[in-house]
């Protein structure tokens, strides 16, 4: 066997060399940028190690779920390697609490329930399936024991990421989401959180859970489906980069990038951390994420 050389160093990928120009330029956003430059770090590593998965989707059953509104990923079809999850699961614990992002109580049943194998496995099955609506009958009510922390949502959404991401990749590839119309994602069933305003004016939505993304009316509200223009409230970044659309009947707003006078595409792992001070601002105003 010939010797193989030494492995090169890895090269940063594009997001984390902009999260450190990010943070150069707004030093006050230095302990979110850190925290994101972790996760995203940790989440390239295990996707890296995910394979694509093959999801069969019948095309009877594909209309069917789109009239339904629901998306198309079944838990089954996600390419769960248990022993990276529980790590991925851990080690997104880990971040959260060594950046404040989860207080200590929190952390301590989560990562209790990371290391019990019987109960880990069932709780994100019922998870996924009460939060992703998939199966008709789901509750998202239902998502989670009654006694868990609050935040074991935002775990479970950062640690499945790298799976479901592979998903929304496999199915990009063969199914045309062109004809979903709805405000949470085709894919897993989430909510978007970022958004961008194509060259052409055209809205897309990005998952918070998968990072798919699809075509949306521009003036709708993706949370309630409100399409009244005047009750819609839009404001921008003064360099007019990033842009918020609030609901005056939800109170909800998402936050885009406007990629209509910008220099790169969107990225939302930058993006979403770069405009943090306009999720204040929105918040200020009386909307909620
Ligand atoms: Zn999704
Ligand atoms: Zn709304």
């Amino acid at each position: 066997m010939p010797e193989r050389p030494p492995r090169p160093q890895r090269a940063e990928t594009r997001e984390i060399v902009e999260l450190r120009q990010l943070k150069a330029a707004q030093p006050e956003l230095a302990s979110a940028i850190d925290m994101q430059i972790a996760l995203v770090d940790m989440q390239r590593r295990v996707q890296s190690r995910v394979p694509l998965p093959w999801i069969q989707v019948d095309p009877e059953w594909q209309k069917a779920q789109q009239t339904a509104g629901r998306p198309l990923v079944r838990f089954k079809d996600i390419p769960l390697e248990w022993s990276d999850f529980r790590l991925i699961f851990r080690q997104t614990a880990d971040i959260l609490q060594r950046f404040d992002a989860l207080d200590r109580a929190d952390y301590d049943r989560i990562v209790a329930l990371g290391r019990d194998g019987n109960a880990l496995e069932p709780a994100v099955r019922a998870w996924y399936d009460a939060t992703s609506g998939v199966e008709p009958g789901s509750d998202p009510r239902n998502r989670a024991p009654s006694d868990a922390p609050a935040s074991l949502d935002q775990v479970l959404v950062l640690a499945l990421r790298p799976f479901l991401a592979r998903c929304a990749e496999a199915l990009a590839q063969k199914v045309d989401l062109g004809g979903w119309n709805h405000g949470h994602c085709p894919v897993c069933g989430w909510e978007p959180d970022f958004s961008v305003i194509t060259p052409s004016a055209e809205r897309r939505l990005f998952c918070g859970r998968c990072i798919a993304q699809w075509s949306f009316a521009s003036l709708t509200c993706p949370f309630c489906a409100n399409d009244d223009r005047a009750l819609i409230t839009s404001f921008a970044t003064r360099d007019g980069r990033y842009r918020v659309a609030a609901c005056d009947v939800c109170r909800r707003y998402i936050k885009a990038y406007d990629a209509r006078r910008a220099q790169r595409p969107v990225m939302v792992a930058v993006d979403s951390i770069a405009t943090l001070p306009l999720d204040a601002a929105a918040m200020q105003r009386g909307y909620v994420g």
